[in-house]
């Protein structure tokens, strides 16, 4: 196949979008930019990215927040071992390397929540070296150019990819053609729904599109099933706020805050009276209210949730648990998205 970077270097440059990231790639912008991209739209990121930055505008700003205010940053982007791994990496780098990133693909690799792909873009973007950055959209594209129905998700396929790429990269702007590859794979040879092979500036080469074949590729290994599990939570409240327990240091959503809740059980309310009573949180004897049930899915478990509203008088909160107010709330404390349903309900006052 004839090399493809002139006409895609063209239409990138014709074409792409403005993103702030891309107007000022500092390493840390595109390393930051990376990491929110993984699990969420660009769209979404954006508000995040701007309030993020401003907060913490360095490397060193990142390594010295204090946890809370890092979760808080984060809250509503979900996935949070995203932003406490960008924090672990930057210790490292303020450590390291004098607070800025390494200009070198295997020490970028080497940090924490740092993959080839993350690196790659770090290292052709800000560094302008000659290394693949290879993401889903990347894939996407090589599978329909080359018609090649291998299996996305075989790393031994994503190599043989990888390889291809670099046959095409230029070395004069692997950054550039790295960031246009990913751009045709989000606005032009789309993943759902038909490709817009009309306005395609690699069009002419492509074998899927003259095989008629576009819309088959990639091939994936089907998804894991999900594990199904029963959630009760309880929604306290006093006149000194709503009664929120901290989440264990690891595991699923580690360190945030929640509602008082009992994972892979399903409790009437009288249990759930008993459990808090248990905790040492006495509810006011008026019947629970039952809220609305909900349901959240994490990558491999689907929480089911029932929910209970108790009233409580004023008392100290147990081990592990604080009561907030509604402005504590807004300010403090990091709830995950897993609770959006409970939300409001969490931050009214009593
Ligand atoms: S011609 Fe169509 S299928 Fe082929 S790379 Fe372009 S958009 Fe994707």
């Amino acid at each position: 196949m004839e090399n493809i970077s002139p006409a895609l270097l063209n239409w990138f440059y014709a074409n792409h979008r403005i993103l702030p990231f891309r107007s000022d790639p500092t390493p840390y912008h595109v390393w930051l930019s990376e990491i929110m991209l993984q699990q969420t739209r660009v769209s979404a990121a954006l508000p995040y990215y701007e309030r993020f930055l401003a907060a913490l505008p360095d490397i060193p700003a990142l390594a010295a927040c204090e946890e809370e205010k890092l979760h808080k940053l984060w809250e509503g982007l979900g996935y949070y071992s995203r932003v406490r791994n960008l924090q672990k990496a930057a210790k490292i780098v303020c450590e390291q390397y004098g607070g800025e990133l390494p200009a070198d693909y295997d020490a970028l690799r080497a940090l924490p929540g740092i993959g080839d792909y993350t690196a790659g873009a770090i290292a052709s973007i800000s560094f302008g070296l000659p290394v693949p950055a290879v993401d889903g959209n990347v894939l996407r594209v090589f599978s329909r150019l080359y018609n090649d129905d291998g299996l996305i998700t075989d790393p031994k396929v994503k190599r043989a990819f990888t390889a291809r790429v670099m046959e095409h990269q230029p070395p004069a702007a692997p950054g550039d053609y790295n960031q246009a590859l990913m751009e045709l794979g989000a606005l032009v040879c789309v993943p759902n729904g038909a490709p817009l092979c009309e306005q395609c500036p690699l069009a002419h080469l492509c074998q899927a599109r003259a095989a008629g074949t576009a819309l088959s590729l990639p091939r994936k290994a089907a998804p894991k099933a999900r594990r199904i599990e029963p959630v009760t939570l309880a929604v306290v409240r006093s006149p000194a706020g709503v009664l929120l327990q901290q989440r264990p240091e690891k595991g699923l959503l580690a360190g945030l805050w929640q509602p008082v809740l009992w994972e892979n059980e399903t409790l009437t309310p009288d249990e759930a009276r008993a459990r808090l009573a248990a905790l040492g949180v006495t509810c006011t004897p008026d019947a629970a209210k039952a809220l609305r049930p909900a349901k959240h899915i994490f990558s491999h478990i689907e929480w089911q949730m029932q929910g209970y509203l108790f009233a409580a008088d004023t008392q100290p909160a147990p081990a592990s648990c604080v009561w907030a107010s509604p402005e504590q709330l807004a300010a403090e404390y990091t709830l995950p998205g897993a609770f959006k349903a409970y939300k409001k309900l969490l931050a009214a006052a009593l």
